[in-house]
């Protein structure tokens, strides 16, 4: 799960991370409002949308009093930003963050990620703060810095002061800049955190280390322990398929291409969206039904497929396992006679009770294409919707 820029402060605030201070804007008034409370000289208006790279992408402006508050949050609510991380479709702005200009010295980078290699959390930090860090792993590699954390002690004191010394941080900033790391990953780790980013970590002419931009990412199944976090939630920046699909229990990720798939496991839904690639096609979704889904939940499934506008036909593919292939079937027909079906659907059923499956399928008076193998199921389905 993924939250804003100025929620990630609130959270990273209560843990000594020092971040500037600053207040959400939901219209211009509201931003220019904020702006007054503030009562700084430099203001600086951000967009807040789940992706980074708004500074490019004119999402952050720097505004020196509030009659170019008014003017930038005018411009950049409603918006819609297209970043480098955000796909071309872009994401429209409906918050604005207006926070205190900074005095910036430096920029830095620091994150946490749990290195998958290691099965550890790991903090990197580089001096090559503000631009993107992908483009420093690339260009740079020997400018990013890495310290592996033991589960048991946590991030030292120590492991900290090497990555600041490493990075080149002024010793004046040094304690402050150890407080902010201990701090950064002590709030990664009680919040359940798949990744917390700050780029940039600044320091201050009036000598201050902080975060003026913070990613914090959360690891989903945790959240059910995470009440606080849950409530930050923010429906406008999720897919409003995946949003039905979650309210049925559906694992369910919407993708770019045309095939709806509808599967059963998690690992036959990924061999499925392969099988369909290697046939030509591209899968419109990754979507796992599970294993005890019934009729209505499978229903439910169809009709997300359904509701997406590129999808030019379906693939069903079943493994009848601890899934029952009629209910699939049922659940199939069902769905059809709510919401109807012009496209192409092939049907690849295997397993229990795959005759009855079959047969609710064959007197439903659908136009089905039946296939004898996953192969088969692809290939028919990619050369249907050509
Ligand atoms: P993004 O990463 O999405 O582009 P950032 O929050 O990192 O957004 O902002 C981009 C740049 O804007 C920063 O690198 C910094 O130079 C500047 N900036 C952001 N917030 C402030 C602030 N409060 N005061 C001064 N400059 C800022
Ligand atoms: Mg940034």
């Amino acid at each position: 799960m993924n939250i804003h820029e100025y929620q990630g402060k609130e959270i990273l605030r209560k843990y000594g991370v020092s971040v500037p201070n600053g207040h959400v804007a939901y219209t211009v008034d509201e931003a220019v409002e904020a702006a007054k409370q503030l009562g700084t000289k430099v203001s600086v208006v951000k967009a807040q949308i789940h992706a980074g790279g708004r500074g490019k992408a004119g999402g952050v402006k720097i505004a020196k009093n509030l009659d170019e508050v008014r003017t930038y949050a005018d411009e950049i609510l409603g918006k819609t930003l297209v970043t480098h991380q955000t796909g071309p479709e872009g994401k429209e702005v409906k918050r604005l963050l207006i926070e205190e200009g900074c005095d910036i010295k430096e920029e830095y980078y620091v994150g946490l990620v749990l290195d998958r290699a290691t099965s550890r959390v790991t903090m990197m930090a580089s001096e090559e703060g503000g631009t993107e860090i992908e483009e420093v792993a690339e260009k740079n590699p020997e400018k990013i810095f890495k310290e592996v954390i033991d589960p048991v002690v946590g991030l030292t004191a120590f492991q900290a002061r090497r990555l600041a010394f490493n990075i080149n941080i002024p010793t004046e900033y040094l304690s402050k800049t150890v407080k902010f790391m201990l701090g950064l990953y002590q709030a990664f780790v009680e919040k359940d955190c798949s990744i917390a980013e700050i780029n940039p970590l600044v320091t201050t002419g009036d000598g201050e280390v902080l975060a003026l931009d913070a990613k914090l990412n959360f690891d989903d199944n945790a959240i059910f322990r995470q009440k606080e976090i849950s409530q930050y939630r923010d429906f406008d920046e999720e897919d409003a398929k995946e949003i039905e699909a979650s309210k049925f229990d559906l694992s369910y990720v919407a993708l770019d291409g045309n095939i709806g798939c509808m599967v059963n496991g998690a690992g036959l839904a990924m061999a499925t969206m392969d099988i369909i690639k290697h046939s030509g096609g591209d899968p419109a979704n990754f979507l796992d039904v599970g294993g005890g889904a019934t009729a209505e939940k499978v229903t439910e499934a169809f009709k997300i497929i359904l509701s997406d506008k590129n999808v030019k036909g379906i693939l069903v593919n079943i493994f009848g396992g601890i899934m029952k292939c009629d209910i699939i079937a049922e659940g199939v027909v069902a769905a059809t006679k709510q919401v109807g079906l012009e496209i192409p659907l092939v049907v690849r059923l295997e397993g229990t009770n795959v005759d009855l499956g079959k047969k609710i399928l064959a007197e439903s008076g659908l136009n089905i294409t039946a296939a004898e193998s996953m192969a088969d199921g692809a290939e028919k389905i990619v050369s249907l919707v050509k």
